[in-house]
Order: structure tokens, then sequence, then C-alpha cells
């Protein structure tokens, strides 16, 4: 016997993922994005399922890709906010990691620094999201100076970022994606630029490489439908089981803060999930659980262990009875919708207590 809450990860759905980037973007090389530890989905498993598929992945920081090296992952590994220390750059080179360059800071360590292997650089340019990169005047020159260094392998790989790529109705994409080409008008260096919205909705962003991250996950990056977004197939399940039923008669209150007041006589069934689970605790009253398959509101503050479901409605519901709290048949991006935020965060914030149970190793 042991708890029943635990997430299901089903990487046959990852790999379908990975192909649909793949296929919408047929020219283009899709790293696979597992950063924060594959946003959620267990880091490790995810690579190793994906890695007869892609050209690299793309992390973070060096402390995810010494732990897919670690584990025996041998192909390249993009840092995407580049070496945060000087001494990175030796271990990038040890570790065949590519890194990005993204500022002044970082161009001028590499070109101080005597590594024992040559490197993969991409050079981050901003073209109007003003969070990493350099301007558009600054990238040339420096692209040049580096791509000179003998210490670094060509060609230089020139990325930017998209600020409203998964609003296809926003003309600001197209500015960024023309940005970047005039940049690259004199250079002709291999581009990157689409993240999983620019894949399923920027055609003209796809260029040498793209960065699917939360769509390789089943979870379209779009707040309103999409038709490439509905080929996702969601890769987490997250489940669990009613663990007691109360009648609750009109009047009365459920859980902490006594949020939810019956209006009529009530069956209330606990799930053994909780905010403890990565269950968001910003849920509010109605968000939809399935109980049997069944959408039930939920009822109550969410427990750091525990969620209280109103199954009134429900023919018969028994302890043991099984929940899903998102996945295959319950979208994620509805939960996420129900409570103030996106998938993005709710599958990062799984913490470990939940078990990851992988199906098609
Ligand atoms: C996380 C990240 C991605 C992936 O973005 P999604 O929206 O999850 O597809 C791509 N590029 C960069 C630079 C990132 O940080």
């Amino acid at each position: 016997m042991s708890r029943p809450a635990r997430a299901i990860v089903d990487l046959d759905a990852l790999r379908h993922n990975y192909q649909l980037a793949q296929s919408l973007a047929p020219n283009a090389r899709a790293l696979g994005v597992v950063k924060a530890n594959a946003y959620g989905h267990g880091a490790v498993a995810a690579a190793q399922a994906l890695e007869p598929l892609v050209p690299a992945f793309a992390v973070a920081c060096m402390e995810e890709a010494l732990e897919l090296r670690a584990a025996g992952l041998q192909k390249p590994i993009l840092l995407l906010e580049g070496a945060f220390t000087a001494d990175e750059i030796e271990t990038a080179a040890a570790h065949n990691c590519w890194l990005m360059v993204s500022n002044r800071e970082q161009a001028e360590e590499m070109v101080n620094a005597r590594p024992s292997a040559p490197l993969q650089l991409w050079l981050k340019a901003d073209t109007g999201m003003h969070r990493l990169g350099l301007t558009p005047q600054q990238v040339p020159e420096l692209y040049r100076r580096l791509q000179a260094l003998p210490h670094v392998q060509g060609p230089i790989v020139i990325a930017t970022h998209f600020a409203v790529a998964d609003e296809p109705e926003l003309d600001f994409t197209r500015q960024q994606i023309e940005c970047l080409q005039q940049i690259n008008r004199d250079l002709q260096a291999p581009l990157s630029l689409a993240n999983s919205a620019g894949i399923l909705a920027w055609p003209g962003s796809h260029a040498q490489y793209t960065r699917p991250g939360i769509m390789l996950y089943g979870s379209s990056p779009f707040a309103t439908e999409h038709p490439l977004a509905a080929q996702l197939q969601a890769v987490m399940t997250l489940e669990s089981k009613v663990i007691d039923l109360h009648q609750v008669a009109a009047g009365e209150s459920v859980g902490y803060g006594r949020r939810w007041i019956a209006q009529k006589d009530s069956i209330i069934a606990t799930v053994a999930i909780g905010y403890g689970d990565g269950y968001p605790r910003h849920a509010p009253d109605g968000t939809p659980v399935l109980v049997n398959g069944q959408r039930c509101p939920l009822a109550g503050r969410v427990s750091m262990d525990m969620i209280t479901v109103d199954v009134t409605t429900l023919p018969s519901v028994n302890v043991g009875d099984a929940v899903e709290l998102w996945g295959k048949q319950l979208p994620i991006n509805e939960v996420a919708a129900s409570a103030g935020t996106i998938s993005y965060e709710l599958v990062t914030r799984m913490p470990l207590r939940a078990p990851r149970h992988y199906l098609h190793r």
C-alpha cells in the first residue's frame, strides 16, 4: 500500500510531440529543451527518450547539463544562459556543451578563455524581448571577433527569443524576425528563433534551429484553441484516488477558512493530492477535477496533502475511485487558467514527492 498520488509520464507521447515539432519545421533541427527537470517530467528520463531523435539538448545552466552527463547522455547540450562564471567555459569544453553568449561580459570571458577543446557558441541577439542579448548594433562586430578565435568552432549560431509568439494576431513577432534577418544580412550565420509558439504559429521563424519546450510535454503555448496544438499529446497525467467521503448538509462548510459552503445537501470526496504535490494552492472553487472520468468542481481550499471535491452529481463514488488532476483527459491548460497561471508553472513546480511513473521507457 502506498499513497496514490503520482505523475504518469508517457514517453511515447513525448516522442510524438518532438516528431510533430520536427515535422512542422522540416528544414530546421529541433533541440530538445529539457531545462527545469524537463519541465517537471524528469530530465534524465525525458532526455533518454529523446536522445535518438535530437541533434542536441538545451538546458538553463551547467548543473542541469552535468545531471544529463552523469546519467550517460551523449548529445551536445546548449546552455541557454551561457556560462555564469569563467570556469564554466572549461567545464563546457570538457563536457561537449554549447554556450550561449548574451552580453559583452560573456564575450570577453570567451576571448580570454583557453579551453582544452574548441567550443560551439550561440550568440544571443535582443530583437525586442529586452531580457537577454546583444543589441542589433553589437552583434556583427562581436560575431566576427568570436568566430575568429582559435578555440571557437564555427559557425556560430545567432539566436533570439520571442516576446509574444503565443499571440499570433500580434505583429511584434514578425518585427522580431525581420530584425534578426537584418542583423544577419552580411553575416549569413545559422539562425535560431522559434520556441514552441514560433514552431506552431510562425513558419517564417523556423530557420536552422528551433527550440521546442512546452510543446514537447503536450501543452499548448496558446491561451485559445489552435489546430496544430490540438495534435499534441499530454505527456504527464497527475492522478490520485478518493480517500474519504463526507455527507455535508446545506449550510455546512468544507476545509480551511470555511471557503466553500454547501448550498444544498452535498457529498464531498477527499482526494490525496495537495499543494505539496504540485497542485496549485490558488485553485478556486469550481476548478475541474475528474473523478471516475467525470468533471467535478473543487470545493474548498487546497491543503498540503489533500483536496476536497463536490461529487454530489455523480451516480456513485467510493473510496479508492480514480481521480485525474490534469493530463490525458483533463487539459492542464484548463486547470492552469482556472488557477490564474500557465501550464509551464504547474509542471515546473512539481515537487519530488509526487512520484513519476514512466510509461514506454
Ligand atoms: C525555455 C526556452 C525555450 C522553450 O520555450 P517554450 O515556450 O517552452 O517552447 C526556448 N528558448 C529559450 C531561450 C528558452 O529559455
